[in-house]
């Protein structure tokens, strides 16, 4: 068997210790003589695993006790729509902030719901920066206020929490929850896919202050009622149970890691390493403004766009894959999750400072 560095933006790489004793258990579940994959989410088994799965989460992230933790299917995609089906309390009005792809499909979605206003948009500077915020337009009678904490595909990251007067804050942490400790009580609500940080694709956490559910528009179906998933322990139907059990182990694994603190620093010790490589290099260049750079995603460009395809081909030679730049920008990136170890971004340093040597 060899394994390959994975940069992948999603689903990514998951920490070889969880894959290797998932394979261990897959057959014999805690000697119950079956798969976890083969049985009841109702068993009293089944069930101390998935509160095992919130309890590790809680302690993680200090989540207080007035906030609900939800295990839910749709992926990030269905909490778009989610979000102002739950949480425009008889209000008209959300505010979105627009800083890149999934800020805009966030947006979009929402405006089948609720008259959105976009407080201030990077657009015009193909998402390479946040709007200062001095220029941001809030209406302080909506909702609340939505905003993708990194945005995966422009790799644009916040490294502070927005001020946004008296809205609860809506956030989008689909690709960097976990990476770092965070102030949850500071949110309304905070989500995330699992497939970055957390797992693989398949399940979604929505973390959401208790005050705010209850009072979902009338066409909300059940499976995407916060009310209702709280009500019944995220099994109103059948959950993903086998994603479910993943996760936990992953969260078992950052708690032995030191968690998020440690995290934290390995992340932001790794990003450190590649943007020096980028900016020293005269040759590779990354677009994003200094304070607003990703730890998660690092896109970069080649000084001519025929030099990407040897690049990749070169790259996947050395054990290095996916690096591709999202479809939608082109160029390439590199995704350096919670189980990307340091040592792969070495390689790739290594890589692409010979790289520049032979075509610079
Ligand atoms: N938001 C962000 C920031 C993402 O990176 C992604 C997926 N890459 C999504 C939302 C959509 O997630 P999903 O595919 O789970 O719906």
């Amino acid at each position: 068997m060899s394994r390959v560095f994975n940069f992948s933006p999603g689903p990514s790489a998951l920490p070889e210790a969880v894959l290797a004793q998932a394979r261990d258990e897959l057959l014999d579940w805690h000697s119950t003589g079956m798969s976890v994959m083969e049985m009841s989410h109702r068993s009293k088994a089944y069930v101390a695993l998935a509160e095992q799965a919130e309890a590790d989460l809680r302690e993680l992230m200090d989540i207080p006790a007035h906030y609900k933790v939800l295990f839910l299917q749709g992926g990030a995609s269905g909490q778009f729509a989610a979000i102002p089906m739950n949480l425009l309390r008889g209000h008209r009005c959300a505010v979105y902030l627009d800083t890149g792809l999934w800020s805009e499909k966030a947006i979009a979605e929402a405006r089948h719901y609720a008259d959105v206003q976009v407080a201030a948009s990077s657009r015009a500077d193909h998402y390479t920066t946040i709007p200062d915020r001095s220029r941001w337009d809030i209406d302080p009678q909506a909702a609340y206020f939505h905003y993708t904490s990194n945005e995966t595909i422009g790799g644009v990251q916040f490294h502070g929490i927005p001020e946004v007067g008296d809205l609860p804050r809506v956030v989008d942490m689909s690709s960097d929850l976990l990476s770092r400790p965070v102030d949850v009580s500071r949110f309304g609500l905070i989500y995330a896919g699992a497939q970055k940080n957390m797992g693989p694709s398949g399940i979604t956490v929505v973390i959401v202050r208790e005050d705010l559910i209850g009072q979902a528009l009338p066409i909300t179906p059940s499976v995407l009622d916060y009310r209702k998933q709280a009500d019944n322990g995220s099994m109103l139907n059948t959950p993903p149970t086998f994603n479910w059990y993943l996760l936990g182990l992953v969260l078992q694994w950052l708690k032995a890691q030191g968690g998020l603190s440690a995290m934290a620093q390995l992340n932001q010790a790794k990003a450190q390493k590649l943007y020096a490589a980028i900016e020293q290099s005269g040759f590779y260049n990354n677009p994003v403004d200094v304070g607003c750079r990703s730890l998660m995603n690092v896109p970069f460009r080649l000084p001519d766009p025929a030099l990407e395809k040897p690049f990749l081909e070169s790259a996947r030679q050395a054990g290095l894959v996916n690096l591709e730049g999202h479809r939608s920008v082109g160029g390439l990136r590199a995704s350096l999750y919670n189980a990307m170890p340091l040592a792969g971004v070495e390689a790739l340093v290594t890589f692409m400072g010979e790289f520049a040597r032979t075509h610079g």
